[in-house]
């Protein structure tokens, strides 16, 4: 079989294959091609105006490590911040620790480790009743809670997470399928806050593929997680990404396609016919929300029930 050569050099022994473009890659052209098209998607979006002290959600996989590393080798005079939430999980935690301050450590990033269980409460713990079987819906929520509380806290201006294409078409596919739109208007490249309660969420991943993060990482040596959240088995987030790969199989471009329209053509509609959503602040802890308690309020009260704890002074407090 003839060697594959490189799209861009002509280099024979192309490693990367973009699936979607059909097109191949050697490392250093793959490096180049990535870093261009995430500088483009952060200037399309205009997103360099809304995080100029971002603060980056670091999980240690491949999403969030290649928006790291990505802003890095793009932006380097953009003022960036790591932040590692410990959820608490036994084994996958300390591992994912490891190996995040090891590649901010390599990038001279500063980083931030937030600890759930110096709050009270693990992952393992909030799943609990309801969230026994899907232990990844409150994990989002105290995720999403945690990392603006400290982004706010801290005095950055946004939260940066490694949300790509293949993430927000499988939330999509589920939120369109239900009819909920006043989720589904949320989904999109920069979501404003309002500087006080609210940080800036900034997905620099937005048009990158799993697949193309994967790449990336591997392209510039750079070490990710490698095994699963123990917690996520039988996920349905997992099924629909192998769903959608399926009708990608059949309508190629289908993921592509399917972003495309929501942004373009949907988001402006939803917008209009919807409005904002109208916040208040949570009855616990003062954070935006729209109901009277927040989520994340909600969850830690469950837990302290459970323990047959008390809350007290909008802490809770567990035995
Ligand atoms: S797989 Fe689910 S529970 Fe595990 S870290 Fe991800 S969101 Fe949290
Ligand atoms: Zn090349
Ligand atoms: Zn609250």
């Amino acid at each position: 079989m003839p060697a594959i050569r490189c799209a861009r050099c002509g280099a024979e022994g192309a490693r990367y294959h973009v699936s979607f473009a059909r097109v191949s890659f050697c490392d250093k052209c793959y490096i180049r091609y990535y870093e261009r098209k995430l500088r483009s998607t952060v200037l399309k979006y205009g997103m360099l105006k809304v995080m100029r002290r971002p603060l980056v959600a670091l999980s240690g996989g491949k999403d969030s490590t290649s928006a790291l590393v990505g802003l890095k080798s793009v932006f380097p005079d953009l003022e960036v911040t790591a932040l590692y939430i410990d959820l608490g999980i036994p084994g996958y935690s300390e591992e994912s620790e490891r190996v995040v301050r090891k590649v901010t450590e390599e990038l001279g990033v500063e980083l931030v480790v937030h600890r759930l269980r110096d709050e009270g409460r693990t992952v393992p713990e909030l799943a609990v009743g309801r969230f026994k079987r899907k232990p990844c819906a409150i994990c989002g929520t105290v995720k999403r809670y945690v990392m603006n509380r400290v982004a706010l806290e801290r005095g950055h201006d946004s939260v940066v997470t490694g949300h790509n294409l293949d993430d927000t078409v499988e939330v999509l596919f589920e939120l369109y399928r239900r009819g909920q739109l006043e989720e589904a208007v949320r989904l999109r490249p920069v979501l404003l806050g309002d500087g006080v309660k609210l940080a800036n969420r900034v997905k620099p991943l937005f048009e990158m593929t799993d697949e193309e993060d994967l790449y990336y990482v591997d392209a510039k040596g750079i070490e990710v997680v490698e095994s699963w959240c123990p917690l996520v088995r039988g996920a349905k987030t997992v099924s629909r990404k192998v769903l959608i790969h399926e009708i990608e199989a059949k309508i190629p471009g289908f993921r592509h396609t399917f972003l495309k329209a929501h942004v373009k053509r949907y988001l402006p509609v939803l917008e209009k016919v919807l409005g904002q959503p109208v916040l208040r602040e949570c009855a616990v802890c003062g954070y935006p929300t729209t109901s009277e308690v927040c989520s994340y309020c909600r969850a830690m009260r469950r837990v302290v029930l459970q323990r047959g704890g008390e809350v007290a002074g909008g802490k809770a407090t567990g035995g």
